[in-house]
């Protein structure tokens, strides 16, 4: 399956490895599944709290990660707290993440198919216990509480109403 439903830069599983977070297998937890895995949280906030429709570019990194939004104006310090919190209260309830494949007319019915290529015939809807569920081609942790911490590192509006949120996820 090649379609990105999110995390337009999405690089293949880190070789780089959490030491706090294990799968079930045993296997630890990559930083860029925790990192991937949050972003569908603060997207599923930022839609919300701000009724930002989509996550409009991203960039997913083991360290560091971006993602612009749409809001109907400019963010304050207070509001990006605010924002921290709430993504970390849906880390907390330690929802499941699990993944399903449907047909494109399936998926059309009920999900924003905008990122996903024309050209492809199954979509992976990656579903995050009540909170979220979007179309998504990438690698996930397997419970939110493996995230860790969400944290914003900083924020700009870089056009009148985008912005632009950098964080990360720690221990
Ligand atoms: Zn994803």
């Amino acid at each position: 399956m090649s379609q990105e439903g999110c995390g337009k830069e999405l690089k293949p599983v880190s070789s780089q490895q959490s030491k706090r977070a294990k799968g079930a297998d045993g296997l630890a937890v990559s930083r860029l599944q925790r990192m991937h895995s949050a972003e569908h949280i603060l997207t599923a906030v930022m839609r919300r709290e701000f009724g930002s429709p989509r996550n409009l570019e991203s960039h997913l990194g083991d360290k560091k990660s971006k993602c612009d939004y749409a809001v109907s104006q400019a963010l304050l310090q207070e509001d990006i707290l605010a924002i921290q919190r709430a993504v970390n209260a849906e880390i907390e309830k330690d929802y499941p993440i699990t993944a399903k494949t449907l047909t494109v007319e399936e998926a059309q019915q009920d999900y924003d198919l905008w990122k996903v290529p024309g050209n492809v015939t199954r979509i992976r809807i990656v579903t995050i216990g009540d909170l979220d569920a979007i179309p998504c081609a990438g690698e996930h942790v397997e419970h939110t509480g493996q995230i860790g911490r969400f944290h914003v590192r900083s924020h700009d509006m870089t056009k009148e109403e985008i912005v632009r949120i950098r964080f990360t996820v720690e221990d």
